[in-house]
């Protein structure tokens, strides 16, 4: 197939939804997770639950970035926007995500100078029109988007331009997948994000089968894409042999892309994330490395952060290590809404509790 619209076509997903109830077999159960916001949205979207046999378990687990990112960042982001001399930039799925005591919306109702970008490098026109202000990026993301964030660092390091900063929440996939495969649930195989895997290649991955006997399939993000990664793993459950296999190799090279990898080695290094619902998790984040300290908030510009409470009653955590359903927290619909939204998983465009809201049948 050439044309995206190709793996949409009705007759395409249901023939594989055919296939996949023919190969599973009965008597097993399989508990299948998806770690990255886009399948979450696209299963909903084209509810793919509905087609797939009972036995078939599809969980959605921590793969929306915002959704993941601790109450601790939020609080440190609305710290920079009460400072009169600062300019916070960020990507509109943060701007309403509750932290302790406000957001980043509330603070703009109270003057806050806060700009929604749709790219980091839209960051550096504002620094230079705004010369005494602080302009704080707040990096929020996996692999994907890394790189961009880099090639951000990379620009403020080669024009010399004194004034941004960046507040860094940026994670990485592979501690996540270990803690999940000693989590709560008992997986059987995983549905790998495609376009992590386009910047990473399949070798992060590996551990996954060798050490924890769970089946794993790089997916792409149209129904007949998530469809063939599903089909993939029920065939290496029942074949007993699990791997990294990839389904989505119009995208996804072997060897990922070695050269935004380089970009991301440049500036970043390994630290600890806490991640929402799995909390802190050694190694799984990204911080700047010491020579570009000087661009890093919270080491150039600390500020003061209240010890985190999370929203009273949100059941994001459990939502995200994949122990509940959304429609299972107490909260959900009413009060929590898109509209007025309680916990980050309900904010975000990817989050699993937008994609039940939006969507229904089991997200
Ligand atoms: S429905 Fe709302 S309150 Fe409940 S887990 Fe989801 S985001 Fe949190």
């Amino acid at each position: 197939m050439r044309h995206l619209d190709e793996y949409r076509d009705k007759d395409l997903v249901q023939g594989l939804a055919a296939v996949i109830k023919t190969e599973a077999d009965p008597a097993k159960i399989y508990t299948l997770m998806e770690v990255c916001g886009t399948h979450t949205m696209s299963v909903a979207r084209a509810g793919l639950r509905t087609l797939l046999p009972e036995n078939i378990r599809l969980l959605s687990g921590p793969g929306c970035p915002v959704c993941v990112t601790g109450v601790g960042f939020v609080d440190a982001a609305v710290a920079y926007a009460r400072r009169p001399d600062t300019i916070v930039c960020t990507f509109g799925d943060l701007v309403k995500v509750p932290g302790s005591s406000s957001s980043l919306v509330t603070e703009r109702a109270r003057s806050a100078d806060l700009r929604v970008l749709y790219s980091p490098a839209e960051t550096i026109p504002i620094a230079k029109e705004n010369p005494d202000k602080l302009v704080v990026f707040l990096g929020v993301g996996f692999e994907t988007t890394t790189p961009t964030v880099a090639a951000l660092a990379d620009t403020v390091v080669r024009e010399g331009i004194g004034n941004v900063n960046l507040l860094s929440a940026h994670k990485t996939m592979p501690r996540a997948l270990r803690a999940l495969c000693t989590g709560e649930v008992k997986l059987d195989g995983f549905l790998l994000p495609g376009h992590v895997s386009v910047i990473t290649g399949l070798s992060i991955y590996r551990f996954v089968p060798e050490e924890f006997g769970l089946a794993c399939a790089v997916t792409g993000f149209e129904a007949a894409d998530i469809l063939e990664g599903i089909l993939a793993l029920v065939r290496q459950v029942n074949k007993g042999e699990p791997k990294v296999e990839n389904a989505y190799p119009r995208a996804v090279a072997e060897d990922g892309n070695p050269k935004a990898r380089a970009l991301v080695d440049r500036f970043f290094q390994p630290c600890d994330a806490d991640w929402r619902g799995l909390g802190v998790i050694g190694g799984s984040g990204l911080e700047l490395r010491e020579e570009y300290v000087f661009m890093d908030a919270l080491k150039a510009h600390p500020v003061e952060v209240e010890e985190p409470v999370e929203p009273e009653g949100c059941r994001c955590g459990d939502v995200l290590r994949g122990l509940i359903h959304p429609t299972d927290c107490a909260l959900f619909k009413n009060p929590c809404n898109p509209g007025e939204p309680m916990g980050a998983c309900m904010v975000s465009s990817e989050g699993s509790c937008a994609a039940a809201y939006r969507y229904g049948g089991g997200a």
